[in-house]
């Protein structure tokens, strides 16, 4: 069982291809690692370094993990050209995960942008999994273009799901393409929800979980009813190191993914 400190090895199962730059790595540990949706873990790349990321699979399955990655630098690059069979490290669960008992009886507002989805289909796999822990669930979803939308496959799926609607978004008009055009916050403006008895929970990049934050006050939201993955720079996930800390909070630790109210009146908390 991981300390926290020493990996567990894991064998890359399967590789899925998603978009030209994310690909779902399905690993095998060589022992269960339970984690709970919004948990994060430090992926080691042998002989190379690690980097975090949220398992984007169920969290009732802990014979394999899934986790979907974005190519962006050094691990990452790396990460994007093994082969089914290759070893890696799992160190880990980090963090508190999404605010499950909150989401009992409520609507779930799922905001997601880019490979920011990953992690949040582990929420959907828990709501999907527990038809009766909440309401209803609405995912309001923004790629750059149609060919980076990730989980393709998953999406007709999730639409046709009682008391879920799935609404994809895409930057700017691409060939093809007749769903919505616009930023994923502009599906946020006519929100049929009742704001007192929803969460929205948000996972992107830095800018848009601004964006979002800022759009949902404006529509109504309270800010305990905001949640957002704080992605920053994490290294221990112990809370030992302080490579992400903002204000009083380790986001490794207490987080990643916050509740607005609690970081609202920290300064430079949205970067
Ligand atoms: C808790 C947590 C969960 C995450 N989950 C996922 C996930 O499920 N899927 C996924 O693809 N990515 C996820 N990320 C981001 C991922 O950790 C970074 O993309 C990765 O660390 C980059 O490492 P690298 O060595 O390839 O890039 P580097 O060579 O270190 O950097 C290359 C570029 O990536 C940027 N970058 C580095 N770290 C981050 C970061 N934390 N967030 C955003 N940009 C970064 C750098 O600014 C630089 O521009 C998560 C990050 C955190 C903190």
């Amino acid at each position: 069982m991981s300390n926290g400190f020493v990996p567990v090895p894991a064998v890359i199962d399967e590789i899925i291809v998603e978009t030209p730059t994310i690909k779902t790595f399905v690993l095998k540990p060589a022992e269960p690692i339970p984690f709970r949706a919004g948990q994060f873990v430090q992926l080691e790349v042998p002989g190379l370094g690690e980097a975090p990321f949220t398992p984007s699979s169920s969290p009732f399955e802990t014979d394999t993990m899934e986790i979907t990655i974005l190519k962006t630098g050094l691990v990452t690059n790396r990460l994007h050209e093994l082969e089914a069979g290759e070893r890696l490290g799992i160190r880990g669960p980090f963090g508190k995960g999404y605010p499950i008992p909150k989401l009992d009886g409520q609507t779930v507002l799922v905001i997601g942008g880019g490979v920011g989805l990953a992690p949040l289909r582990s929420l959907l796999y828990h709501l999907f999994g527990e038809p009766d822990c909440c309401d209803r669930v609405t995912i309001k979803y923004g790629a750059r273009n149609p060919a980076e939308m990730c989980f393709k496959r998953q999406h007709e799926g999730w639409s046709a799901r009682q008391g879920v609607d799935f609404t994809p978004t895409i930057d700017r008009p691409a060939e093809g393409w007749d769903g919505h055009v616009g930023l994923v916050t502009t599906l946020l403006d006519d929100l049929d929800l009742d704001r007192s008895k929803t969460y929205a929970v948000s996972c992107g990049p830095e800018v848009m979980l601004r964006f979002v934050t800022w759009k949902l006050l404006d529509v109504g939201f309270p800010p305990d009813r905001i949640y957002l993955s704080m992605n920053r720079n994490m290294s221990c996930g112990m809370g030992i190191c302080g490579r992400c800390n903002v204000g009083p909070y380790y986001l490794c630790k207490d987080g990643p993914d916050m509740c607005y109210a609690d970081i609202q009146d920290i300064p430079y908390a949205l970067g």
